[in-house]
């Protein structure tokens, strides 16, 4: 038995993790053995002190996340085994080898048995975010073990963690690199050519978590014109425009996402007249598309990052899709989607369902759509579907 601060429950509150639910909520919690701080590894136990798993524990509701329910040490061995299984699992489904393709998500928190972990591989870099203080204090453990895994794919480990740890806690974290540095910022996805900025961009930098719906979307674009709301990078765009799309524009709110936009088009179809970026805000420009795009899609940021903005969030997307259901050309085709956690794939549907009824049009669902297998849910914790998406085929 290791030497942690024990975290013992309540009685009957050792259920959902004996069923492998890897959360710990504070209101579970009996007592705590020893002293904690934010970050420290405890193991949890039932109230007849059976074992029941080890993890990191922070301020907040959730007050331990498991890493693992054997009674392990979480040394330089346990994270190659752990890292070692997930790319394994990104083997399996041919990320690693996919053609035209050096970019994937290497590590999905809870996904992968590592929550708080989010990893990105992109063409050599691995780009390490930690959403809590335990996972953040192994990096450089964690990131070696990327080496011991990974080998010669791996040139750098960049941590960018500064934002995402939880603002309570009270440490400096400076974003840099672990292991290696700056070599290459171009990945390919697909075939298409991308610069990620992993210092300055959104979440790591790339929305790796759309590919296979980006090349879905190629398949509807042939001569179609194309609006792609939200482009961030301009994925989206440049599958349509692989798919052999006639127009497409891109539109975000951010300036430098419109930049970034431009120069990857530049990167992938130089001197391509079918392509034009706007910067303005969504609700803005789709006030007046009325008959101009054949496929459109939405992918907004999370409307609700928290329970509480749920009703407000779904406001949010039914007006979106209103303005896009009522102002599609007939027989086009609608790309929708939801990131946001809180929102369940129940609730986007209905919201989806009031902004069809509003236009009163005839809407058939083609496709219903998730997050890829890089992007893997534990069956044990349902909570990590977070992404859903529909595609619409409005007559
Ligand atoms: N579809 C993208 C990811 C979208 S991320 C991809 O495949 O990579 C969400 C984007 O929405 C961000 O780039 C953000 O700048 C933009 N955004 C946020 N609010 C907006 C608004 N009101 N109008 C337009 N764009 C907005």
């Amino acid at each position: 038995m290791s030497n942690f601060s024990k975290v013992v429950l309540k009685k009957g509150k050792e259920e959902s993790i004996l069923r492998f639910h890897p959360w710990v909520f504070s209101g579970a919690i009996d007592r705590i053995e020893g002293s904690v701080e934010e970050g420290d590894v405890v193991t949890v136990h039932a109230s007849d002190d059976r074992f029941l798993g080890i993890g990191h524990s922070s301020i907040g509701s959730i007050a331990v996340r498991i890493f693992s329910f054997k009674d392990i040490v979480p040394d330089l061995s346990f994270w190659c085994e752990k890292m070692q299984s997930a790319f394994n699992l990104r083997q399996r489904i041919g990320l690693t080898s996919r053609k035209g393709t050096n970019v994937f998500r290497l590590v999905h928190g809870e996904g992968d048995g590592m929550p708080g972990l989010i990893v990105d591989f992109y063409n050599g870099t691995a780009v390490f975010q930690a959403h809590t203080v335990g996972m953040w204090l192994m990096r450089d453990l964690i990131a070696e073990s990327m080496k011991v895994v990974l080998g010669d794919l791996l040139t750098a480990v960049y941590d960018k963690s500064a934002k995402t740890l939880p603002f309570k806690a009270s440490i400096e974290s400076v974003d840099g690199y672990l292991l290696g540095g700056l070599t290459t910022r171009e990945v390919m996805e697909d075939g298409n050519r991308f610069i990620v900025d992993w210092e300055e961009g959104q979440k790591t930098g790339f929305f790796v978590d759309q590919r296979e719906n980006r090349k879905l979307l190629s398949e509807y674009a042939f001569g179609k014109d194309v609006l792609n709301m939200f482009c961030y990078t301009g994925g989206f765009s440049f599958s349509a425009m692989q798919g052999g799309a006639n127009l497409v524009h891109s539109v975000d709110s951010s300036a430098k996402a419109i930049e970034l936009t431009n120069q990857n088009v530049e990167l992938n179809f130089p001197g391509d007249t079918r392509h034009e970026a706007f910067a303005a805000d969504a609700f803005d420009f789709m006030k007046d598309i009325n008959n101009k795009y054949d496929l459109i899609i939405l992918d907004p940021p999370a409307f609700a990052k928290h329970r509480s903005a749920l009703n407000q969030a779904l406001q949010g997307y039914k007006k979106l899709n209103a303005r896009a259901i009522q102002q599609i050309r007939p027989g086009g085709v609608l790309f929708t989607f939801s990131c946001s956690q809180v929102v369940t794939r129940t609730n986007f549907r209905e919201a989806v369902f009031s902004a069809a009824a509003i236009s009163k049009r005839n809407v058939r669902i083609l496709h219903q759509l998730s997050q890829p297998g890089d992007h893997p849910i534990s069956i044990y914790h349902p909570e990590g579907e977070y992404l859903k998406g529909l595609v619409l085929y409005v007559e």
